[in-house]
């Protein structure tokens, strides 16, 4: 599952729908500190794979630096089973979310914004909904061969 950002293959479109959380102070709840937070977003681009997932490089403003991965699918339980034709709820969950991807670095302020993402992304629908067109678009240029653009 090798993923891209949907920046690479539309630059424009990235500029304008990628979401930015502006603190002006810490975070209430989970402590975040103050600053802009742009969620890059990026997802699958193996051919023929339908996993339905957005993994968030989630990208300090004053730093520019990669702060948190935070891995999310919307697919159902039983979408995940079939998927990888297991039934283990661990594998599930982790293909579900939302969790720090394993396999990438993450900052010391990092549970803390996965926390945060849960509390005000995830109930934010109408951001999820656009997060789920990004994908459809980016998996139709999968489809016709963009991949490895970048
Ligand atoms: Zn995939």
């Amino acid at each position: 599952m090798p993923y891209q950002l949907f920046h690479d293959i539309f630059p424009n479109q990235a500029e304008r729908e990628t979401r930015v959380i502006h603190l002006s102070g810490p975070h209430p709840f989970t402590g975040v500190p103050a600053g802009e937070y742009g969620l890059l977003e990026a997802f699958c681009n193996e051919k023929g794979c339908d996993c339905r997932r957005v993994m968030w490089m989630v990208s300090s403003g004053r730093t520019n630096e990669t702060v948190a991965v935070v891995a999310y699918g919307w697919g159902s339980p039983s979408f995940y089973r079939n998927w990888y034709g297991g039934d283990d709820p661990y594998i599930v969950q982790e293909m579900r979310g939302p969790i720090l991807n394993l396999a990438s670095p993450q900052g010391p302020y990092a549970p803390a914004i996965l926390d945060m993402l849960t509390r005000i992304i995830l109930t934010d629908k109408q951001y999820i909904a656009r997060v789920k067109r990004h994908y459809t678009q980016f998996r139709n240029k999968i489809k016709t061969g963009a991949r490895f653009r970048a």
